[in-house]
């Protein structure tokens, strides 16, 4: 069952896990308002690339903790808890970060103290919680515009992916954290990030190519823990390539830089990877020594690839050295190692798989609910349209009704016009005769039933057919007009006035007395001589001559005051024209008595 060659590359991978971890924020000095803010982008920028000076920052901050503003504390919470992760007390420091998840106020240190977490859950194997924690932070990504906290969260993702066997997915971000970050401490870390997803993939004429400048790239921005992840990439590709001298030079130069930097991790990988190294070159007691140290540098987290083969190279070297019962102990730590890393590679890719599924049903879920949202802005759209629409009918049937209204309003207006014209007489203006009768029928009513006076007079212009003859037709309706005028100027609003035809004229005069008749009648009789003396009929003498007939003596009966007043007006004529004549007819309102 084991087989030292299938497990070669196990003791490559994993040192880069927890340096994302490691990752903060490379800041340059910039000087800062206060001290305390100072020395904390100090503590952020050398977290990593001098972890003592880190260290004694973080002591010194501690001790001011109660001079620093809330948002500094919180900064300094975020840095301790990150202190002690990289410890390796991953258990202490993963509730520490997701207080200042909660509780921080500014967006981009809980997106570090995400990413910071996501480190944390995958090395406590908490893969689900991880890769749930990965996928919303790259949900925030876009809102992130911190260059430093933009590449921890596509290094970390690039991080995850890569431990899930999703290299391909790993390389896209960690290229397009290549692209955002091509130079200083972000390069750096892209390059060696992109370095581990081509190592992982197989990709190594790539790899190959793209390593020594990598490295040299950390190496210029002091990355050195990044240098040497890198390193152990490249160590573990000359292993397997039949290269373990040059794996062993190129381990043994950065060694003690690598226990320097004290990143346990790292550590064990280094002494994994030297074992072998040294068992391949059959220095078994080099490799004994290494093998011990990989196992033993106080890495918390068990299965690691570094402690696995190293397991494995211990049970071979026992072996070698004919003592079966360490053999049978070492076999049995590397069978529950083993089996503890391959159910963590299964554990990873499995939590991978279940969060996509997760992700994917979420995201089908707002899939569904946008087009849900979108079905009911349509409709609300639609409803807005129909409001509209429902405006334009209410505007169009106002239009209608306004329209219908004026068109009413003018056939009202020329029926009354026309009924006007209807009651007139054309040349004079006065009531025509037929509405003259109906008029005077009306008052003489009203007055009889009110017991009031009325009158009716008629009166016929003398010699009218002369004025015609001499002076023509229009000069005959230009004296009919003004013998009118002349009548109209002695008549009240309640006199009924009306052309009855030719020039024949009638008059119903209510509530007068027949006195006042007489009165006013002589009065339009001078008139009518004045008017008619103008330059219209110059010689030719224009007169009337008037019928009288009271209902006090005729009764209120049109027919009868009518025929009276005639009797009255043919015998003005008969005595000369130009005159008043009275009825004397008393038979009707005898009757009445
Ligand atoms: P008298 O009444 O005094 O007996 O004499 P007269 O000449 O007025 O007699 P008569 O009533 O018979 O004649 C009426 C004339 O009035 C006849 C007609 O030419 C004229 N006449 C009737 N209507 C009009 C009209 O509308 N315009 C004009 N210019 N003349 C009219
Ligand atoms: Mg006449
Ligand atoms: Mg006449």
């Amino acid at each position: 069952m084991f087989s030292p060659g299938r497990r070669r590359r196990t003791y490559v991978a994993g040192c880069i896990l927890l340096a994302a971890l490691l990752a903060g924020t490379a800041v340059a000095a910039v000087p800062a308002p206060d001290d305390s803010a100072q020395l904390l982008r100090q503590a952020d920028g050398v977290k990593t690339s001098n972890h003592p000076e880190f260290v004694q920052l973080l002591k010194r901050l501690g001790a001011e903790a109660a001079t620093l503003s809330p948002g500094q504390r919180m900064h300094l919470r975020y840095l301790q808890a990150w202190a002690i992760g990289y410890q390796g007390d991953y258990e202490t420091a993963t509730p520490l970060l997701n207080a200042v998840i909660a509780e921080s106020t500014d967006a981009t240190l809980r997106f570090r103290a995400g990413t910071t977490l996501v480190n944390m859950l995958a090395i406590g194997s908490h893969y689900e919680e991880a890769f749930a924690q990965v996928s919303r932070l790259l949900d925030q990504l876009p809102q992130i515009t911190d260059k430093a906290a933009r590449i921890q969260g596509l290094g970390v993702a690039t991080l995850l992916y890569n431990e899930a066997g999703q290299y391909e997915l790993g390389l896209t971000y960690a290229t397009q954290m290549l692209q955002e970050n091509p130079d200083g401490d972000g390069g750096c870390k892209a390059r060696a990030l992109q370095i581990q997803s081509l190592y992982e993939s197989g990709k190594f004429a790539t790899f190959d190519r793209q390593y020594p400048e990598a490295i040299d790239a950390c190496s210029k921005a002091l990355e050195f823990l990044y240098a040497n992840g890198i390193r152990a990439n490249v160590a573990s590709f000359d292993i397997q390539h039949g290269q373990s001298s040059a794996a062993i030079k190129l381990l043994q130069k950065h060694y003690a830089e690598v226990r320097r930097i004290g990143y346990p991790e790292q550590i064990s990988e280094f002494d994994a990877a030297l074992a072998q190294a040294y068992w391949n070159e059959g220095n078994t007691a080099l490799a004994q020594q290494y093998a011990y140290a990989a196992v033993d540098d106080g890495v918390k987290h068990e299965f690691t690839k570094s402690r696995t083969s190293a397991y494995a190279l211990l049970y071979l070297i026992s072996k070698k050295q004919g003592d079966p019962n360490a053999a049978l102990a070492w076999h049995e730590k590397y069978m529950a190692a083993d089996k503890g890393y391959l159910n963590d590679v299964s554990a990873k890719a499995l939590a991978y798989q279940t969060v996509k599924q997760q992700v994917q049903a979420k995201k089908l879920q707002i899939d569904a609910l946008n087009k849900q949202n979108q079905i009911l802005s349509l409709q609300q759209a639609l409803s807005k349209k129909a409001v509209e629409a429902g405006r334009l009918w209410i505007v169009l049937l106002l239009s209608i009704l306004a329209f219908v209204g004026f068109i009413t309003y003018r056939i009202k207006r020329s029926q009354l016009s026309f009924m006007k014209l209807a009651r007139r007489d054309g040349l004079t203006g006065i009531f025509n005769r037929q509405y003259f009768v109906g008029e005077a029928d009306r008052q003489l009513q009203y007055c009889r039933k009110s017991e009031r006076d009325a009158c009716l007079v008629l009166l016929d212009l003398d010699h009218f057919k002369t004025v015609n003859d001499t002076h023509g037709h229009a000069v005959g309706d230009r004296v009919l007009k003004r013998a009118v005028a002349a009548c109209q100027a002695y008549l009240r609003s309640t006199d009924v006035f009306g052309r009855l035809g030719g020039e024949e004229f009638g008059m119903l005069l209510p509530e007068c007395t027949l006195d006042q008749v007489l009165a006013r009648v002589e009065q339009m009789r001078v008139a009518i001589a004045t008017v008619s003396a103008g330059e219209d009929a110059p010689g030719i003498p224009i007169s009337a001559s008037f019928g009288v007939a009271a209902a006090t003596n005729s009764g209120y009966d049109l027919r009868q005051l009518m025929m009276d007043a005639d009797d009255a007006l043919y015998r003005a004529k008969r005595e000369g024209r130009n005159r008043v004549s009275l009825s004397d007819s008393r038979h009707v309102h005898l009757s009445l008595v």
